[in-house]
């Protein structure tokens, strides 16, 4: 059976950050490193090469609070700490040099997400952190001042502190399926309702959605609770063939997600929900109604159906003059109320809430162990004290924007930092033999 003052579950962004620090830290305070990773994927950090469209979108140079959700006060003291510039620093000092795009969005500068996971794994292998793959712990007890982790093969592992960093159920194909939560409830705590975010949206329109399936445009999005506005955002739109997805979709889906399994939003109880898309938001309706009319003037005989085709995507274009006009016509024995009816429709073209895209699909939970349940500071669990937690098996999660690798750099450094300061120096084995560096990730 192995021992080690630190154990760490879950070789993803925060395991591997955690466990970083930890190591650090030991060698700081001129002790052997022992931090050992259990992973249970084939290799460690494999959502972390899927972020950002393999370019890992790292975190936002704009630190806003309102960009979390969760519990925020309760995580305020580890935001605070490691700010944004916190982690770009952290990641210089690694090597890595980051760039700033626009929405304060930093990459890594070579554009890949493997520079991130790759300096994260060479830094853990030249302290000596071993991690092990294919380990997927299944049973986490405590045992005298410390903890027993038993993986599903079998092995066992004696550890004085725990950091489970083993995320929430977002994406399961890419490592994590809900078993930190099983881990942590088996420990005394707690854990929220979760539910998918950063999602596609299920929408009630099945033939428009069929019909504008793989269209793309750039709009404002709003989101209505019984027509009630709930929340705004910007850019682009992308139409399939069960509904809306693309950024501005994803910011305003935890709150569909929400819906869809509880018909509540924020504790508050709609009948229905529905997304309005402005589809020429730089353009008052004065200005487009005197542009469609001068099309009229000019092209009397053109097809109706047109009527927009110089303003969007000419799929989408023709879809609405079908949903609005009906029939074909020419252009000259269309109404001023046709033409206004029809600019309405390009400025609150409504599409009904049904559901959201399944797990797979989400890019993070929403829910988790209650922040109130760890130390602020620390994130120590203050139910089974020496267990530590971090990155999304914790009640918080962000935006689209780099917003949930930050707390998963932020919350992994606070937890490993702490969780390596709070050990006891363990007592050489009499008959241990030297050690071997151990290689990153091996089996
Ligand atoms: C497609 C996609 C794109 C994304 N893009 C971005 C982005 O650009 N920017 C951003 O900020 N966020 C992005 N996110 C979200 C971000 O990746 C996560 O919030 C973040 O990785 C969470 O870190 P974590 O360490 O908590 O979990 P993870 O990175 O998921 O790591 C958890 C690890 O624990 C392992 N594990 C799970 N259970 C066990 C167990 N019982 N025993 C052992 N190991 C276990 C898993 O295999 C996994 O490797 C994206 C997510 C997805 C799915």
């Amino acid at each position: 059976m192995r021992r080690v003052e630190i154990a760490v579950v879950g070789g993803g962004a925060s395991g591997l950050m955690a466990a970083l620090t930890a190591a650090e830290e030991q060698k700081r305070q001129h002790r052997p490193v022992s931090v050992l990773v259990l992973e249970a994927a084939q290799k460690p950090g494999r959502k972390l090469l899927a972020t950002g469209n393999g370019r890992c979108n790292l975190t936002n140079m704009h630190d806003e609070r309102s960009r979390f959700h969760g519990d925020v006060l309760a995580a305020e003291a580890v935001l605070g700490k490691y700010p944004p510039q916190a982690v770009v620093r952290r990641f210089l000092s690694l090597g890595l040099l980051c760039r700033e795009e626009e929405e304060g969005r930093v990459y890594p500068n070579s554009g890949q997400a493997a520079s991130v996971l790759s300096i994260l794994l060479e830094h853990l292998q030249a302290l000596g952190v071993e991690i092990l793959c294919e380990r997927p712990v299944s049973q986490l007890s405590q045992e005298g001042a410390g903890f027993r982790l038993c993986s599903s093969q079998g092995e066992e592992v004696l550890a004085q502190k725990v950091i489970l960093a083993a995320s929430g159920q977002a994406a399961p194909q890419l490592g994590s399926n809900g078993s930190g939560y099983a881990l942590a409830k088996a420990l005394g705590h707690s854990c929220t309702p979760c539910f998918p975010a950063l999602v596609p949206v299920i929408c009630g329109e099945e033939k428009r959605c069929k019909a504008l399936h793989g269209v793309r445009c750039r709009g404002r999005v709003s989101l209505l609770g019984d027509g009630k506005l709930l929340g705004e955002e910007s850019g682009e739109i992308q139409f399939t063939d069960y509904g809306i997805s693309g950024v501005c979709v994803f910011q305003l889906s935890r709150m569909a997600s929400e819906w869809a399994k509880t018909k509540t939003v924020n504790g508050i109880r709609f009948t229905s929900l529905q997304f309005s898309l402005d589809l020429l938001p730089n353009h008052s309706p004065e200005e487009l109604l005197g542009m469609l009319q001068r099309r009229k003037r000019l092209l009397p005989k053109s097809d109706n159906m047109a009527l927009l085709s110089g303003f969007l995507p000419v799929v989408l274009a023709r879809q609405i003059a079908k949903e609005v006009l009906g029939k074909l016509v020419p252009l000259e024995v269309l109404s001023t109320y046709d033409i206004e009816k029809t600019l309405l429709c390009t400025k609150s073209y409504t599409f009904t809430v049904k559901a959201t895209q399944g797990w797979d699909r989400a890019q993070v939970t929403a829910g988790g162990v209650p922040l109130s349940e760890t130390c602020p500071q620390t994130l120590e669990s203050s139910r089974c004290p020496g267990l530590y937690l971090c990155g999304e098996v914790l009640n918080l999660d962000g935006d689209c924007g780099g917003y949930n690798l930050q707390w998963a750099w932020a919350s992994g450094m606070a937890a490993g930092k702490a969780a390596a300061s709070a050990c006891k120096p363990q007592k050489p084995a009499k008959s241990s033999k030297p050690r071997r560096k151990p290689h990153a990730a091996n089996r």
